[in-house]
């Protein structure tokens, strides 16, 4: 089997080209090794591999070949060192928080997130004696405020999960380091296409597999990076004691997506920026937040550490609830689901699904009021979407 990984390319031939594993056969597309594990030569290079004194496979909890292929393509897209691919979105950013947690830490994390990362950040690390303080991710006095001589990780997710709120990460990176604490970034919403947060001064990324990598919606993963010291110390250890790993083939399947990635992302961010633009003037649009736009609230912070906007909008619809049901209701070709980032268009109204567990008070702390809803923006054409959004904004 060679390692075909050319050096020196720009991201996008390495999206194609990056971590393949040829087999004797040279296949042109990457093959599908659906095996639990792998037989060895001898009794003496079985135990070579488990000393970890000779490379190659041991058992697919610890890594498969397609897996691998999966993980250095998208380490070297996102210019990091090492790459874990896990089962699911919600297993990496779990993960990269308990390896580098224990008992008697602190956590601060920014206020506005996936309904999930807040549940694991202000529900299930208390369970283990891992403190957390939430903060307005971007209000810098805030984030020092919270900080405490235990604080050891600093979490965020920017744009967040759904009003898109974006956050200084370079500026939350300095904070981190002043106080020898870990930056992780939930770059779920960014993609890795408009934003390297480990080029900011994160020390670790975590993605959701499942939305623009997959980008049509087909199967879960997740991936933590960093550098390879972060992921030996942190990730590697726990990822193989515990198993929350990616399945061979959901990884054949995202290693394949990669090869469009930029692609997708491209095409489906300038759909996205002409949509927010028809759209943004409608009687019914009581606000509407597109990071790209100059009236977003954070629009200097997304000049400096985002190179393009979002398939993403957050609009705010007249009539509460209500309202943005009738809109829901309305579409045609835009269908209502709590997916994002597919290549079909998909519409969420957070406070009944991805954020339905909280409080109406901590909602309204994270920024989901009742008539917000979260547009994610496919590969459909752009006037189709634009018919379709104004006839059921007209229906409100
Ligand atoms: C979806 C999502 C996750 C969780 O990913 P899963 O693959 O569904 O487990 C985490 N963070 C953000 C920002 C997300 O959008």
């Amino acid at each position: 089997m060679t390692d075909h990984s050319p050096p020196g390319y720009r991201p996008e031939t390495r999206l194609v080209h990056e971590g393949i594993l040829r087999s004797e056969f040279g296949e042109t597309s990457e093959a599908l090794f659906l095996t639990q594990g792998h037989v060895y030569a001898s009794a003496e290079e079985c135990e070579a591999r488990f000393k970890g004194e000779s490379p190659g496979f041991l058992y697919a909890r610890f890594s498969n070949p397609t897996v691998s292929m999966f993980e250095k393509r998208i380490a070297a897209f996102e210019g990091a060192e090492a790459a874990r691919a896990t089962a699911s979105g919600m297993a990496a950013v779990t993960t990269a928080l308990m390896g580098l947690l224990r008992a008697g830490d602190h956590v601060v994390a920014a206020r506005a997130l996936f309904g999930s990362c807040r549940y694991v950040i202000a529900e299930l690390l208390p369970r283990f004696g891992v403190a957390s303080t939430l903060v307005d991710g971007t209000n810098l006095a805030e984030w020092r405020a919270a900080l405490r001589p235990e604080t050891k990780v600093l979490f965020l997710e920017s744009p967040a999960n759904p009003t898109l709120e974006v956050i200084d990460i370079a500026a939350v990176a300095g904070i981190a380091r002043e106080v020898g604490a870990t930056l992780v970034v939930d770059n779920v919403f960014s993609t890795p296409v408009w934003q390297k947060p480990l080029a900011l001064g994160a020390d670790c990324v975590v993605y959701s597999a499942t939305k623009h990598i997959d980008g049509q919606g087909r199967c879960l993963g997740g991936v933590i990076l960093g550098s390879n010291e972060f992921i030996q110390n942190h990730v590697h250890t726990l990822l193989r004691q515990t198993g929350p790993a990616m399945s061979p083939f959901n990884a054949w399947v995202l290693l394949k997506s990669l090869e469009t990635l930029s692609l997708r992302i491209e095409r489906q961010t300038a759909t996205a920026g002409r949509v927010a633009d028809a759209i943004a003037g409608h009687p019914k649009v009581k606000r509407l937040i597109y990071p790209g736009r100059p009236d977003h609230p954070q629009a200097d912070i997304i000049a400096r550490q985002m190179s393009g906007g979002s398939t993403l909008i957050a609009l705010e619809i007249a009539g509460e609830k209500a309202g943005a049901f009738r809109f829901l209701n309305a579409l045609h070709l835009i269908r209502i689901s709590n997916n994002l980032g597919d290549a079909k268009s998909l519409i969420t109204h957070p406070a009944t699904t991805t954020h339905q567990r909280f409080t109406p008070k901590e909602r309204l702390e994270m920024g989901v009021s009742e008539g917000l809803v979260r547009l994610s923006i496919g590969l459909e054409h752009e006037d189709d979407l634009i018919d379709d959004l104004i006839e059921a904004l007209d229906r409100v």
